[in-house]
């Protein structure tokens, strides 16, 4: 399951904790926010990790969050990527995308840019740009670990988490190279999903699993500046 769900969070409860949880995938409980969280924001590596069960000395113990020693090392922790898109004139033949990641305050990791796409450019396609490459970022990063992606929408809020953990496994490429639906119907930014889901499984073949929370305009606003700093 793709979702991030704190509430059933193996990572903040410890897995002992999970068992007795009754999960039902299909309606899973809104999240909690992201301030109710614990996260930490490491200055040398300088990349945001949430606190899980072991709690934050844990957590600030930097180089158990980098090991790649033991195989289970670092799978309980979790990188946080913040990412944004944004669009000027959004869908308008003169429309103008582009898109922010955000690792925490000061990262060098941190960065703006212009969605580079031919078409029409509209919010959502920067919206999927702007996690594609927050996840092509991590893959450089090669930080081993479990990540949550923290994405929120325009118009439609929940756009790409709903896009990824509920509607994409119904979803089909054809023979084209287009996914279509259930009812063989062509899926609106199919490129942008794809792109998407082919970072989502290069990060698996090194061991690291994508999951996406989704949190409040307010607690992802350091991606929407980025995104709207790199169209003005
Ligand atoms: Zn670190
Ligand atoms: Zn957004």
């Amino acid at each position: 399951m793709a979702r991030f769900t704190p509430q059933w969070d193996q990572q903040i409860l410890g897995p002992a904790n999970t068992i007795g949880i009754e999960k039902d995938n299909e309606k899973p409980p809104k999240p909690l926010p992201l301030s109710s969280l614990p996260i930490y924001h490491c200055s040398t590596c300088q990349l945001t990790w949430l606190v899980g069960e072991k709690g934050e000395a844990a957590a600030k113990n930097h180089p158990s969050h980098h090991t790649y020693s033991h195989i289970y090392a670092g799978t309980n922790r979790s990188l946080l990527v913040f990412a944004d898109g944004a669009c000027s004139g959004n869908g308008a033949l003169n429309a103008r995308g582009g898109l922010g990641v955000f690792f925490g305050a000061g990262s060098k990791f941190n960065f703006a840019e212009r969605l580079s796409e031919s078409g029409v450019h509209t919010s959502q396609k920067a919206e999927l740009a702007a996690v594609a490459r927050g996840l092509q970022t991590v893959r450089i990063l090669q930080a081993r670990h479990t990540m949550v992606v923290n994405a929120e929408g325009g118009h439609d809020p929940r756009y790409i988490v709903e896009g990824m953990c509920s509607h994409f496994s119904g979803w089909k490429e054809n023979k084209q190279g287009v996914l279509v639906n259930k009812t063989g119907k062509a899926v609106e930014n199919s490129k942008g999903f794809l792109r998407l889901e082919s970072e989502v499984q290069m990060l698996s073949m090194v061991g690291v699993q994508v999951v996406y929370y989704l949190v409040s305009r307010e607690e992802n606003k350091e991606a929407d500046i980025l995104a709207k700093e790199s169209i003005v």
